[in-house]
């Protein structure tokens, strides 16, 4: 058995803000992914508590869970591709018309077909412009503007 790798993309909105949550705080917010890429910046800043970390590391609970469903989805088709394979392999040469069905097998498993969460951000947000770098990111509507600070500017 190989390991199997899945890469899943993870979709900013319609405006194009990616999504992110603090390691530290929990704090939700998104940044203009764009610009993030254009810039090519290392790290980002909790606009909520100022914790500094990289990018990575700011994986929101919804990207998470939509990562999670998309992965098992995805191993799953592999595991029911290999499965169908192996059976073709094994019975292939006996006879040609042999007809396997998978569906019966696997539903008995109960395997079924999870709704796939949202990716996108729980909360109500509202955007905000950096004074400072013109940088776009969405901090969460009750947020007081004065407090949050730029995620990409030192
Ligand atoms: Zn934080
Ligand atoms: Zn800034």
């Amino acid at each position: 058995m190989t390991e199997k790798e899945v890469s899943i993309d993870l979709p900013s909105d319609e405006n194009g803000m990616f999504p992110r949550q603090c390691p530290n705080c929990d704090g939700k917010f998104a940044i203009h992914s764009d610009t993030y890429q254009d810039e090519h910046y290392l790290n980002l800043r909790c606009p909520y508590c100022g914790w500094i970390e990289e990018f990575d590391q700011f994986l929101t609970d919804e990207q998470a869970d939509y990562s999670h469903s998309v992965a098992e989805g995805e191993l799953r088709r592999m595991a029911e591709k290999e499965l169908s394979d192996a059976l073709e392999d094994a019975f292939g040469g006996i006879s040609s018309n042999s007809s396997i069905n998978l569906e019966t097998d696997s539903s008995e498993i109960d395997f079924g077909e999870p709704e796939t969460p949202s990716p996108h951000l729980s909360i109500e947000t509202k955007r905000i412009t950096c004074p400072d770098c013109g940088f776009n990111f969405l901090v969460k509507q009750d947020a007081e503007e004065e407090q949050v600070s730029c995620p990409v500017c030192r």
